[in-house]
């Protein structure tokens, strides 16, 4: 008994000293992107108690029958700031939230949505993630390290409609074009398209001003991916990270051609047999290292495609 009002009273001061130190910065704040779509924008950085695991990208269309929500950040307490941003814009209700793939700081807050009473839409590819033991896993090490933000009472929610191939949705006179890209980044990538609007949510296909997070990505695909977007008529994208762009071509661009050259450099190397370490140390770097994020994820990008090569070049 008395442990348990022991343990009570530690959250409670846990939650006290992270509430304290929760930044302005780490707070969403809606930025304006095109006529009646919003973004709130994450911190380029990791995920932590201290920033609430707000590192991720969520964004917003206000249509006459109701908002859509594309990703849903990295926490509930988030989640639910979002959503009391998004009713100091509008009055009317959020009815959906479209999830651009099932990594954890874009997903945590799809229970707070879901309460509100939108129904959740996302790639069918994402219930095998679901279903499986690594997402259990990630959301048990995420009741630690972002605690008392991601705790026993965060859960993993399935899509209420699972999208199969492209797929246009109507809500208010606003057309939603839904085009799966997996297996990119992850096998259930969906990009959100409003053709109105020349607005791409572009979850994280596309990575501004930093390095991307490869991880276990199919990057081949990943680049037929970003070429086909590149044939769209875009004037914003709505990235997974970092700021919205006006330069569509120029981020689309850029996260190809980081792909394209781990695969040259990594793939050369596999294919010559070469140590990893060595192929490592001589590759050029210079056009990505000044990016943020560079010294955090280069190695392990690299590292991945390294094995990656050697298993396509088998
Ligand atoms: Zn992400």
């Amino acid at each position: 008994m008395a442990g348990a009002i022991v343990k009570t009273l530690a959250v409670a001061l846990l939650a006290l000293t992270f509430g304290a130190a929760v930044r302005a910065q780490d707070t969403p704040v809606p930025i304006a992107v095109a006529p009646g779509v919003w973004m709130v924008q994450g911190s380029s950085a990791l995920g932590s108690s201290a920033n609430r695991n707000f590192i991720s990208n969520a964004g917003f269309v206000v249509t006459d029958e109701g908002v859509v929500v594309i990703d849903a950040l990295g926490s509930p307490a988030l989640a639910e700031e979002l959503l009391e941003q998004i009713r100091r814009i509008t009055t009317k209700p959020v009815r959906w939230v479209i999830v651009t793939h099932y990594h954890a700081d874009h997903i945590y807050g799809l229970q707070t949505f879901k309460g509100a009473g939108a129904s959740v839409i996302a790639q069918r590819a994402a219930g095998a993630y679901l279903n499986s033991e690594t997402a259990q896993q990630r959301l048990k090490a995420s009741r630690d390290e972002l605690f008392p933000w991601i705790d026993e009472h965060t859960r993993l929610v399935p899509a209420d409609r699972w999208i199969d191939g492209a797929q246009t949705l109507s809500l208010g006179g606003m057309d939603f074009q839904l085009q799966p890209v997996g297996p990119s980044h992850t096998p259930e990538d969906l990009v959100v398209y409003v053709p109105a609007l020349r607005t791409l949510f572009a979850g994280d296909l596309v990575f501004r001003g930093r390095v991307p997070f490869v991880g276990q990505a199919d990057s081949g695909h990943w680049i037929s991916a970003l070429d086909a977007l590149l044939a769209y008529d875009i004037d914003v994208v709505v990235p997974g990270h970092g700021p919205a762009s006006s330069t569509a071509r120029a981020d689309l661009q850029l996260t190809r051609d980081y792909l394209a050259h781990l695969r040259k450099t990594m793939g050369d190397a596999a294919r010559n047999m070469e140590p990893f370490e060595e192929a490592y140390a001589k590759a050029d770097w210079s056009r990505f290292d000044k990016l943020p994020l560079f010294k955090a994820a280069n190695r392990i990008n690299a590292y991945n495609t390294y094995l990656l090569m050697e298993h396509e070049s088998r």
